[in-house]
Formats: structure tokens, sequence, C-alpha cells
């Protein structure tokens, strides 16, 4: 049994200087990762600084921000859902946080620790196989074993997971921004590069220095509300996570696109976006074989390992099925989403 310290940060400064340069500190916000992280021994804390009754009510609530949003870190993941300016402006982020998970789950977790939860890489859960994230040059057990639920996009020879979390698909789509603080001050990362591929360093998930803070994300003022999906494929129809999912925003003058964002998960290290397939949607009409030609873009380079070949396929389909599905948005509700 390992003894853990947990300390009740009180304000932003005090939680940054608990936790400081000690990577054997963590912030403590839902705790629906962290705990299971450390019941597991996959990860090591000797003292958890609680941030969920920081004071301000910035990091609390979801306001208007330059004519978007901005998300408070500590908000839960059901209440930004189920928020009233989300599910009218940014339709496609409600849909995306209501897919994941479950209710429960939804309750607990916050937005800031929706952004830094692990990869769910069954090697990675296992404190007994090699793992070069959990255990840097002890190899990658995945690569020769089974692989069905890992990257085909983006992966390198020390490293095959994927990112988990579908709120970030959302956001990724979005253009969201990451605003961070830490002991030298405060920082804004767009959402494209929060997250890292893994290269020869998949320990690490992001770009966040050691005890920075995420304190908001801000959504630009497009949410993308007439034409939008998030398509979830997986094993079982709820509670589990995406084998590939898709997040569809289009801004369209009668059948022709003006603008589209398409992005994925559950297929690489980070959500996956591809600029190129977005330029080349414009100013073309809003039709399967549009957007079977940008899948084919998106996947370019797609590769896949022993056990998941499927997965290029699925995403191909995904793509066209989602982006056909945010031309009518009204008729692809999620089934998770509020009754
Ligand atoms: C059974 C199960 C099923 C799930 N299914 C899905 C799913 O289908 N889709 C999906 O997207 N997610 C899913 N999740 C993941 C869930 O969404 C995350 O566990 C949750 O979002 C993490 O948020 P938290 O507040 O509980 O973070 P915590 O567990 O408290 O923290 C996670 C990490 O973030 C750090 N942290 C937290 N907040 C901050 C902050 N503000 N600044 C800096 N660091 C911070 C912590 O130190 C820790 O390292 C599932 C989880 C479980 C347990
Ligand atoms: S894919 Fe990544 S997380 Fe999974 S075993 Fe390999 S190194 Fe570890």
């Amino acid at each position: 049994m390992n003894n853990i310290s947990y300390k009740k940060a009180q304000s932003v400064p005090e939680a940054i200087s608990l936790v400081g340069g000690d990577k054997d500190k963590q912030f403590l916000a839902g705790g629906t990762n962290l705990i299971d992280l450390l019941k597991y021994f996959l990860t090591s804390a000797d003292t958890l600084v609680d941030i969920n009754k920081i004071e301000g009510s910035a990091y609390h609530e979801i306001g208007e921000n330059e004519g978007g949003l901005r998300l408070g870190a500590l908000v839960t993941n059901a209440d930004t859902a189920y928020h009233p300016l989300v599910e009218q402006r940014y339709p496609l982020l409600s849909k995306a946080i209501l897919a994941g998970a479950s209710p429960q789950i939804r309750n607990m977790a916050t937005n800031g620790g929706n952004l830094l939860q692990r990869t769910r890489c069954y090697y990675f859960y296992d404190a007994n196989a090699p793992c070069n994230k959990r255990e840097p040059g002890s190899g990658c057990s995945a690569i020769p074993g089974y692989s069905r639920i890992m990257a085909i996009l983006g992966t390198s020879e020390h490293c095959i997971a994927v990112f988990p979390s579908d709120m970030c698909v959302a956001l990724a789509a979005l253009d969201a921004k990451v605003n961070v603080v830490g002991t030298e001050g405060e920082r804004q990362l767009p959402f494209s590069e929060f997250h890292r591929l893994p290269g020869d360093t998949p320990h690490l998930d992001n770009n966040l220095k050691q005890g920075e803070l995420i304190t908001s994300i801000d959504l630009p003022e497009n949410g993308f509300a007439q034409n939008y999906s998030y398509l979830k494929l997986r094993d079982r129809h709820s509670y589990a996570f995406a084998l590939v999912s898709v997040a569809t925003g289009l801004a369209l003058e009668g059948e022709v696109i003006k603008e589209a964002r398409i992005a994925l998960g559950g297929v690489a290290h980070k959500p996956w976006r591809v600029r190129e397939a977005e330029v080349f949607l414009m100013d073309k009409k809003a039709n399967e074989k549009n957007f079977a030609a940008a899948a084919e873009i998106i996947l370019k380079g797609a590769t896949a390992y022993r056990f998941n070949a499927f997965k290029i396929g699925l995403a191909r389909k995904a793509i066209v099925r989602n982006c056909m599905m945010a031309l009518n948005p009204e008729e692809s509700q999620h089934p998770g989403a509020r009754p």
C-alpha cells in the first residue's frame, strides 16, 4: 500500500505551488481516470492536490467570451453537454460528450480532466507487459500483440496507442483553445497543438509542462450549429470507447460547402484532422462523392497492424456517413442525448 497525502487547494496559485515541479504531486479533479491509474499502480503520487474547490467562477462556469464561449476546466462533462448555450451553439460538442462514458462518469468527469485522460491500450493497463508509454524504453507489447483497438494513423515504432476522448474530437473540429497557467505564467495552446503524436516520446501525451494547470477551454464563435454530426462506432452501443469516431461541422450555401471541419477519434494518438481534406471540400457540392474523396485524403498513409486493418475501411465509411448525417442533423440524434 502506498501512502498518499491529500490537500485541497483554495486558489490557482496555491494549486500550482502545491504541485510545482514534482511529478509525484498530481492535481485531482473528478478522479474518474486518476484514481483508477493509482489503484492499478500505473501512475504514482505521494500527494493529490484537489482542485475542485478552487475559488473563482471562471473555473466553474461556462460564459460568453469574445463572441464564443469559455468552458471552465472544473465544469463537469455533464453540465457542459447540457448547458443551454452549448446545446444551442455547439451541439457538436454536446453530442460528442454524451457519446462518451456513462451518465455517472460524466457527472464526475471535468473538462480539464477529459483532455488529460490516458490511453485505454490493454497493455498500458497491464503492469506486467512492456509498454513504452508506462515505462519508456521497455518496448511496445501492442505492435506484435492484439492490436484491434490500436491506431492506424500517426503511429511510431514505439507506440500505436489511441487517445480515447470523445469530447476532444469535437474540440479539435471546433478549433478550440486551451488556457493553462503554471509557475512561468499563463499561455494558450491551440487544440491542434495540445496533444502529441507518440514519435520517440510516447510517455508524453500532450504539451503541458510539469505542474501546469488547465484553467479553461475557449470555443470560437462558429459552432457549426446548423450542420454538424458526431458518429461513434464501437463494440457496444453505450459505455464503450470508440473504434472510430468522426466529428463533422459544415458551413453550407445551398448545396455548396463553404467551410468543412472533419476530426477523427479512435484512430491516432490525438484527434486526427487533415486540413488538406477540408480545403479540398471548399466550394464543392455536399455529396457522397466529394466526402469519399475527402476521406481518401484524410486516410492517406493509414497503416494497419495485425488485427486492426478493418479500421481503415470503417473510418472511410464513417467519414462519408457522418458528413452526410451533418446535412440533416435533426435526423441523427445520438441515443445518449437528453430525451
Ligand atoms: C469506465 C469508463 C469509461 C469511459 N468512457 C469514456 C468514453 O467513452 N469517452 C470519453 O471521452 N471518456 C471516457 N471516459 C474517460 C472520462 O471521460 C475521463 O476519465 C474523465 O474525463 C477525466 O476527468 P476527471 O475530471 O475525472 O479527471 P481526473 O481523473 O481527476 O484527472 C485526470 C488527469 O488530469 C489531470 N487533471 C485534471 N484536471 C486538471 C486540470 N484542470 N489541469 C491540469 N491537470 C488536470 C489529473 O492530474 C490527472 O492526471 C471513461 C472513463 C471510465 C472510467
Ligand atoms: S501501444 Fe503504446 S500504450 Fe500500448 S503497449 Fe505500446 S507503447 Fe504501451
